[in-house]
């Protein structure tokens, strides 16, 4: 046999890797500002032209580059910032991998001028398909200035894969304002099309998030700042009433990174909890500072996540820290706060806040140990206090005894069903075979159940009549985060009120991710993101039936995903609930797809067999 494997040449090497850091403009917008930021600059300017596909330029007046490094830095691997592997331990710098521009160059057309202060003249660049087509000396400012023109010029298959104008340039201002948030000395300014979508002065935090989220926030924002030796917060939240319907304006920010975190936002919303209604998001732009060794940043090139070393003592500090700062608002309302009508009925702001709750707020686990000053590292990580209303929400979700209504896919594959009447034997103990088999003895005769099949049963129906009484939903002890390739996003995307609605609660959080915040009822802890995995590859597999509705493919994906197994022992309470739902199914016979869920052995067929 001839030998197979071959080296990928290196441009088209090249163009796989970049895609893992470049994948829209909007990525080329995060990275060259970072870049920016990084040189020090204090005025950057960025232009954009056809969203980004046709170009993106960066300007700054940061230190600029020799004419050596030019050249290194379209280089894999190629960075100022780091040297040795312990530096990835104290980085203070936005970029470290020396990625960027070398996945740019390999993805567009790039041209750069750059000149150091102390040069008299500067260095032009040309790169296409990682190759340099040009180099000279020029006159330039100090300071950089990168463009990228057609991005994935070379790479069609990807250029096709970009989004409408509009959805690119929601993307880029969405990386501008993150950035543009985290470093309000720095003069910003963004041009589209020719024309000047911002212009941002040097300010407070306070003016840049005025500048950036609207003037209408000017009296609605709290202060929040707390230092301890292990970390700091600082930054606003908005009052109560400025909470959205739908997840606005929400920043954090860790090291002055923007990052998502559905664990840090969950501290925050469970801060305001009594203050917003239930199904509302309240607006905050927090900054966590902390000694870089206590998180690594390293986990994703571009996804914005990050993993702290300890991660419940942020998270407890984060929640202190946002109630202290409402606490104290509480307490002096400002005159110009007006309250909309749902928010005005909770008791925490129809009512004053009384001396007693004042005292019963201060004198919290939390609220004690982070006032103390720097003693954050010593809350304890885990007092289960807090966690009590989860557990009784937890025992709230009974199942319901739902009213099956026939499916009328199922009524067209097998016809009306009558409903059998076998009446099972009172008392007699059933006996599990091969940890799959139940064995129950019913009036004339016994049952043989297979558990898996009729557990299968059991769920479709329940799932199915979700449409009249929406399933129930165990909320998830803390968000989880659900990260998709992209196909598998954009599925998941499509069927999500039909996964909603049968008990599961998703929320898309942009970058083909998802928060998990609940899942039917029947679902382990510390299964949600598997569950959900599974579900979508049952799918894909049997989504070739086009004759079923996406609704219904789902419940009988969901249903074969759910059962229990066979191999699985069952206790005598387990068994008989299972055969009870059995016989209360609509059509207990039979799975969705049609295989026996039970064989009725007869008295007298028993008997015949016997030749009695
Ligand atoms: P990284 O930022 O991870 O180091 P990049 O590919 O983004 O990698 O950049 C490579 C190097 O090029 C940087 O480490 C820096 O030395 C230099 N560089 C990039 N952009 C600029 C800029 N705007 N001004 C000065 N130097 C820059
Ligand atoms: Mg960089």
């Amino acid at each position: 046999m001839p030998d197979i494997i071959q080296l990928l040449p290196d441009n088209l090497a090249n163009q796989i890797a970049a895609g893992e850091v470049i994948q829209r403009p909007a990525s080329a917008v995060k990275e060259l500002l970072e870049n920016a930021i990084d040189a020090g600059a204090t005025e950057i300017k960025l232009i954009v032209t056809d969203a980004g596909k046709a170009l993106v330029q960066v300007i700054d007046n940061g230190k600029g580059m020799s004419m050596t490094d030019a050249r290194m830095a379209f280089e894999r691997h190629a960075t100022s910032k780091i040297r040795a592997i312990e530096d990835l331990f104290h980085i203070r710098t936005m970029g470290f991998r020396g990625e960027a521009l070398a996945s740019i160059a390999a993805v567009a057309q790039v041209e750069m001028k750059t000149r150091q202060e102390h040069e008299q003249l500067g260095t032009y660049l040309e790169i296409e398909n990682s190759k340099v087509t040009k180099q000279e000396p020029c006159a330039a400012p100090t300071g950089t200035s990168i463009s990228m023109k057609n991005l994935f010029f070379n790479v069609p298959a990807r250029r096709n894969f970009l989004k409408s104008n509009a959805a690119e340039m929601r993307h880029i201002v969405d990386e501008f304002i993150r950035v543009a948030m985290a470093f309000p000395k720095i003069i910003f300014s963004l041009t589209a099309n020719g024309q000047q979508v911002y212009y941002l002065e040097s300010g407070s935090l306070k003016q840049r998030i005025l500048q950036l989220l609207g003037n209408q926030y000017n009296t609605k924002l709290v202060h929040v700042a707390e230092q301890t030796d292990y970390m700091n917060i600082q930054g606003f939240v908005g009052k109560p009433d400025t909470a959205r319907k739908t997840r606005g304006e929400q920043y954090f920010f860790v090291n002055n990174r923007f990052i998502r975190s559905a664990y840090l936002n969950h501290a925050v919303n469970s801060a305001f909890e009594g203050l917003i209604a239930k199904d509302s998001f309240p607006t905050y732009v927090l900054f966590i500072e902390l000694d870089p060794t206590q998180l690594d940043i390293n986990v994703h090139p571009t996804k914005q996540e990050i993993k702290f070393e300890d991660e419940k003592i942020v998270y407890a500090f984060v929640q202190a820290a946002v109630k202290h700062a409402l606490a104290q608002f509480s307490v002096a309302p400002s005159l110009d706060f007006s309250l909309n009508a749902d928010i005005q009925q909770l008791d925490a702001v129809s009512k004053p806040f009384t001396e007693t709750q004042q005292t019963q707020a201060s004198s919290s686990d939390l609220y004690q140990t982070f006032t103390q000053k720097n003693q954050a590292h010593k809350i304890a990580p885990s007092s289960n206090k807090g966690l009590g209303h989860w557990s009784s929400m937890l025992d709230q979700f009974k199942q319901p005894e739902e009213q099956w209504q026939q499916s009328s896919t199922e009524d067209l594959l097998y016809g009306k069903p009558k409903k059998q009447s076998i009446a099972l034997k009172q008392d007699a103990p059933l006996l599990q075979l091969h940890n799959t088999y139940i064995i129950a003895s019913a009036m004339n005769g016994f049952l043989l159940v297979h558990q898996q099949l009729a557990h299968e049963r059991v769920l479709y129906e329940r799932y199915g009549a979700a449409h009249q009484q929406k399933m129930p939903t165990q909320k998830t002890l803390f968000p989880v985060t659900l990260d998709l390739s992209t196909p598998d996003a954009v599925l998941l995307e499509d069927l999500l009120p039909e996964v909603n609605s049968l008990g599961y609660q998703l929320e898309y959080f942009g970058k083909d991710s998802f928060i998990i915040h609940g899942t039917p009822a029947d679902i382990l802890a510390g299964n949600e993101k598997h569950s959900i995995e599974l579900l979508l590859e049952q799918y894909k597999h049997f989504s070739s039936d086009v004759k079923f509705s996406k609704r219904e493919q789902l419940i009988r994906c969901m249903a074969r995903q759910q059962a229990i197994k066979a191999g699985q022992s069952l206790s005598q309470q387990e068994m008989l609930q299972l055969i009870e739902d059995l016989l209360q199914c609509q059509t207990p016979n039979i799975t969705p797809s049609g295989s026996p869920t039970y064989l009725e052995y007869k008295e007298d067929y028993l008997d015949n067999m016997f030749r009695k």
